[in-house]
């Protein structure tokens, strides 16, 4: 726990996240400043993306930030299955509730759905020093407690590409989890935490940001919600949203 600053290598951390984005046209959140005060739990989110090639964003809490990966496949319960996960930039932990749509001609523009979340920790119960450990040596055993993930997954690093991100492999172990008949790709095909499709998200229905309510995963997901607290109060230009109560009062073209 000495080294908790450890952000050596660039100078602000979500650089390029947000160096890829402009905020005006994207509803993707900026990343807050204050960053993620420390917590016992560790976040991961999975998002699925129906960008120009659809995958799933795999996104691991780590000092701050999200590391995250884009696997085409998405995980797999099969332990002889090897999944790619092609790393890309770290994500702000603001990102953990982002669902809707990323306008085309934006990077990443397509929709996202929250296909699963909850809490993780190191499988040896080495805590946040055998996590960072881990990420450094390219071998990253992990615990998920999330409501499709759980039990013991490990992301390999298996070499960098042209553009120098590190492709990896996602892998899950064998343990009582695993079951090499169980498609969880194919079986969960809504949104964790609003219950919606991809087409739903695509067409806005319901609210574009989620709620935390009618989220059975709830009891994975310690308070927070700060971000949508603070969103609503910032708002406040809808109480005059008066002629067409049936257009969802735009929350200004979020999603
Ligand atoms: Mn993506």
């Amino acid at each position: 726990m000495a080294t908790r600053k450890r952000t050596t290598k660039r100078s602000a951390p979500l650089t390029e996240y947000r160096q890829k984005r402009d905020f005006t046209k994207t509803a993707e959140p900026r990343g807050g400043e204050g960053g993620a005060k420390t917590r016992k739990a560790l976040r991961f989110v999975v998002q699925k993306h129906a960008a120009s090639h659809l995958h799933f964003d795999f996104r691991l809490e780590l000092d701050g930030v999200m590391k995250s990966w884009a696997v085409p496949k998405g995980p797999s319960y099969d332990p002889a299955v090897r999944r790619l996960a092609m790393q890309v930039e770290d994500h702000p932990i603001d990102y953990n509730t982002f669902e809707g749509t990323i306008p085309q001609g934006e990077y990443g523009g397509g929709t996202v759905m929250l296909w699963d979340r909850g809490t993780y920790e190191a499988e040896d119960g080495g805590g946040i020093e055998a996590l960072r450990d881990g990420y450094e040596r390219g071998d990253l055993k992990i615990l998920l407690h999330g409501k499709r993930l759980q039990g013991g997954w490990v992301l390999v690093r298996m070499r960098r590409d042209e553009n120098d991100r590190a492709q990896w492999l996602l892998i899950k172990h064998r343990d009582e989890t695993a079951d090499p008949d169980y498609d969880v790709v194919a079986s969960a095909t809504t949104s964790v935490v609003s219950g919606r499709s991809m087409e739903a998200i695509a067409a806005r229905k319901g609210r574009v940001w989620t709620s935390n309510r009618s989220e059975s995963a709830a009891t994975r997901t310690p308070k927070k919600r700060t971000v949508a607290g603070k969103r609503r109060t910032a708002k406040k230009p809808r109480a005059k949203a008066v002629k067409r109560p049936a257009k969802r009062a735009k929350a200004r073209s979020r999603g």
